[in-house]
């Protein structure tokens, strides 16, 4: 057996887990919507069905004060719903264990009647919070263990509260959170005291026939966090007031320091549950960054965790187990941890999805049903539009030659994966790669087909996914030596100089800042590096794991400016939960970044722009362009010329705004229809 620690069963006492794999919790919009528990009881069964051991659910809320808005669990009609999602899950396997997180945002609410301990505001909180009094706590804590009761009358096999993240509970554990000065305050005896008894009073609610976890942050990433000695009393009095698990957590939502982007390494934080595992008996769960089975099975071996959670990997890959299980490995969808479909979904109101998955939380919806009349497709250009028409196409039957220019396939996902921390497009690229094998496409690679080729082989539907070519932009000088395109660049074909000024701020500029100031192996890589860089202490763990440890930052020999004409703040439109991370990075390296700059022109003497009306000289050697795209729609027209229908996807569709995001989505409808 390749994987024995993570297909191996735990023994809980009372059940039995299947084995050490768990999905994780992550709330998906499904929760709130209209008809969504039916479409989240399919989404769950998928991956029951698939083989994974327990699904968490997204947070649930304990009382109508918690709410954002979203679901609360207190009453017969809220178990109902639920039930849908537990029965459909153990009716694919009655092996599998479902829980329910019990959430309660406290300082993070947006209603008016938040609550916390304190009335602090959350850096990243819209109000500031009410203080509660003791008949608030002892409510709160009956509410807790009211959910919990409910949960278990709706089927579920468990509950896990969460401790963590800046949610209620962890805002009683930290110090800066908690300024009470009752039995609740001051000494952490008195700040665990609320965790405690929510625990106790969900365990005398539930019996002990139930799975209780807890959410704990053993590194919460805050400057005066949680000291490790209070990590290791709060686990150990938890353990004694009856969790099962223990769950472990890294981050505050409002921490500076990245915990689960792509430019985190993987699995960079089970060395912390591990040394917590040594001071509990009960299982331990880990998580964060882990998204293949070898790195879960390693995790396991070095006895870091007795189960591993990933919540995005399964998003990615409602087959991951399966395939596991079967040894096909090769064939999962790898979560990039982009974040782009999902948590920026969720932080923005818009239902959570996947970028290298759209099917996800469209389960009922989206299917890749096998066709009856197989047809000979012809996709034209292997990027990600053609790559996710092309394996889809043929999954559900078709017959499809797949075309490329180029000697690789990958299209954009080429230049992504050289950007240092974004490695994981490696993992996209294999995935395609493999499928183009399982679904037998005829793979042309080196052929740039035309018309006529196309026109001659008779092809039953043509697909143009032909892609971009990046715009020029129109300013005097711009055919300058100095200047040159981010491909030429991203791919190492023409040099840089020491002093270089970027123009445009889109996701593209943002990764040629990174590559070019870049310096020494990528964080991404080696957790050392990311350590130093983000000002961690892994070793010494100060409170939060990074109080008084100043970020070491290691930046290539070089002035770099990065230009917009928009007076928007620069960056203001990259993602919602990444944006920050490439932001704080660039800053760190110096990188300057301009907006509301006119480009005026281009000479020997460098870049001459005006900012506010004034004229200034960027006296840079090289001026790199990052100024969107054009769709490359050569093809498509000529075939219309010539009378041939063609489908168009991806960038030679729509440039503007094109991400892989939409360019797979796209794709993937589309095929699903053919
Ligand atoms: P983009 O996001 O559209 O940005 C283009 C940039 O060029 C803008 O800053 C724009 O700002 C500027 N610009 C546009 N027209 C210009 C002109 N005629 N002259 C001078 N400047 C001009 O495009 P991109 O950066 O090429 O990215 C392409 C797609 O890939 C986007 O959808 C992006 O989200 C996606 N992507 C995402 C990531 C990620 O990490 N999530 C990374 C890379 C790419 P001004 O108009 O204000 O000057
Ligand atoms: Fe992973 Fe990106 Fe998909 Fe989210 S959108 S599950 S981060 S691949």
């Amino acid at each position: 057996m390749r994987y024995p620690k993570l297909l191996e069963p735990l023994d809980l006492g009372f059940t039995t887990i299947k084995n050490r794999s768990i999905m994780g919790s992550m709330h998906t919009g499904l929760e709130e919507m209209e008809g969504g528990f039916e479409r989240m009881a399919g989404y769950f069964a998928e991956r029951a069905a698939a083989g994974v051991g327990m699904i968490i659910t997204g947070g649930i809320f304990p009382n109508a004060e918690s709410s954002r808005g979203g679901a609360t669990m207190s009453n017969d009609e809220e178990v109902g719903n639920h039930r849908m999602v537990t029965s459909a899950v153990h009716a694919a396997d009655p092996d599998v264990k479902i829980c329910m997180q019990i959430l309660h945002p406290g300082p993070l609410a947006s209603t008016r009647e938040l609550v916390a301990p304190s009335a602090v505001k959350s850096r990243i909180g819209r109000h500031v919070p009410n203080a509660l009094d003791k008949a608030g706590i002892a409510k709160q804590i009956s509410d807790h263990a009211h959910c919990a009761a409910m949960a278990q009358k709706a089927g579920y096999d468990g509950v896990e509260i969460i401790g963590s993240a800046g949610y209620l509970i962890s805002t009683f554990l930290v110090e800066k959170t908690n300024l009470r000065e009752d039995e609740y305050g001051g000494p952490f005896e008195n700040r665990m005291r609320f965790a405690l008894e929510i625990v106790e009073a969900v365990r005398a609610a539930v019996g002990p026939s139930f799975i209780v976890i807890f959410r704990i942050a053993a590194m919460d990433m805050l400057e005066g966090g949680m000291s490790w000695d209070e990590i290791v009393t709060l686990a150990q009095a938890l353990e004694r007031v009856g969790v099962t698990i223990i769950s472990t957590h890294f981050t505050w939502h409002e921490s500076a320091v990245p915990t689960i982007a792509t430019m985190v390494p993987r699995a960079a934080f089970t060395g912390v549950t591990g040394r917590l595992r040594q001071h509990v008996s009960v299982p331990v769960i880990t998580s964060n960054r882990i998204n293949m089975p070898d790195v879960a099975e390693a995790v396991l071996a070095r006895g870091d965790a007795d189960l591993v959670s990933m919540a995005r990997p399964f998003l990615a890959d409602s087959e991951f187990m399966r395939k596991t299980i079967e040894g096909r490995e090769d064939e999962i969808n790898t979560c990039i941890a982009c974040n782009q479909a999902c948590l920026d979904h969720t932080f923005s109101g818009i239902l959570t999805s996947c970028l290298v998955n759209p099917r996800a939380c469209h389960e009922t919806q989206l299917n890749y049903l096998p066709v009856l009349s197989p047809q000979r497709i012809a996709v034209v250009g292997a990027g990600p539009a053609g790559l996710a028409y092309a394996t889809t196409a043929a999954q559900r039957g078709h017959s499809v030659t797949l075309f490329e220019a180029s000697q690789e396939i990958g299209g954009q996902f080429n230049l992504a994966k050289r950007i240092p921390g974004k490695e994981e497009f490696h993992e996209t690229i294999r995935y395609y790669k493999r499928m183009i094998e399982v679904h037998n496409i005829d793979l042309r690679l080196g052929v740039r087909a035309d018309a006529n080729i196309l026109q001659a082989a008779g092809f039953d539907k043509v697909v143009v996914s032909t892609g971009i070519t990046p715009r020029v932009p129109d300013i005097a000088g711009i055919d300058h030596p100095s200047v040159v395109g981010y491909i030429d660049v991203i791919q190492g074909r023409k040099p840089v100089g020491k002093r270089v000024a970027v123009i445009g701020a889109g996701g593209i500029g943002f990764d040629v800042c990174e590559l070019i100031t870049h310096s020494g192996p990528s964080g991404a890589l080696d957790r050392n590096v990311f350590a130093a860089e983000w000002g961690v202490d892994f070793e010494n763990h100060p409170r939060g794991g990074v109080t008084g440890v100043e970020p070491r930052v290691a930046r290539a020999d070089r002035e770099v400016f990065l230009l917009q004409r928009k007076d928007s703040k620069v960056g203001s439109g990259l993602g919602k939960t990444t944006g920050w991370t490439h932001r704080l990075t660039l800053a760190r390296r110096g990188v300057k970044m301009l907006n509301a700059v006119e480009y005026v022109k281009i000479d020997d003497a460098g870049l001459h722009i005006r900012q506010g009306g004034m004229p200034e000289l960027l006296e840079v050697d090289t001026i790199i362009f990052c100024a969107g795209q054009e769709p490359a729609r050569g093809l498509f027209d000529e075939l219309a010329a010539m009378g041939i229908a063609a489908d168009l996807i991806g960038g030679a569709f729509e440039a503007a705004e094109l991400d892989a995001k939409a360019a797979i989505k796209q794709a993937s409808y589309l095929a699903a229809a053919a």
